[in-house]
């Protein structure tokens, strides 16, 4: 069964034009923890243990010194955005384009790569001050995604 099968078997009426779900996060050993910490509406980033490295997205090994030791921090969820695109064009299933999609310098020192919510699209600018906000964008899945502040 497709996302879309699975949608249409939801109620939809016949021959109504059903609208795509998003791609769903694969959750593995590696990167549960930040998914129930978005959850609770928490953004976790894995710190080695060994050297003090913050790394995102979450992986098994530190980079810097090979260490498979970590833990969490706890994110203020303020940042800066580093660079960002705006998608125009190819449409992608679940996605309404156009839509923003920033790589934020987290305060602590590290990034990701999230979608942009309360600016237009074309307001979005390399430096501007953002607060991360847990989204439901749709009914099961909640995602971090930064508002600009300030
Ligand atoms: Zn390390």
């Amino acid at each position: 069964m497709t996302q879309n099968d699975a949608v249409k078997s939801q109620g939809s009426p016949a021959g109504s034009r059903v609208r795509p779900l998003r791609p769903r996060p694969v959750v593995n050993e590696d990167v549960a923890f930040f998914w129930e910490g978005v959850r609770r509406g928490e953004l976790l980033i894995q710190r080695c243990t060994a050297c003090g490295q913050l790394r995102h997205p979450p992986r098994p090994m530190c980079a810097a010194c090979q260490s498979v030791e970590w833990e969490t921090l706890k994110s203020t969820g303020r940042g800066t955005i580093k660079s960002f695109v705006v998608v125009h064009y190819p449409e992608f299933p679940g996605f309404t384009c156009p839509y923003a999609v920033a790589t934020v310098a987290l305060d602590e020192g590290t990034c990701l790569v999230a979608g942009m919510v309360g600016v237009e699209p074309g307001a979005v600018s390399i430096g501007m001050k953002v607060q991360v906000e847990f989204v439901a964008v749709e009914e099961d899945l909640t995602l971090p995604q930064f508002r600009p502040v300030g």
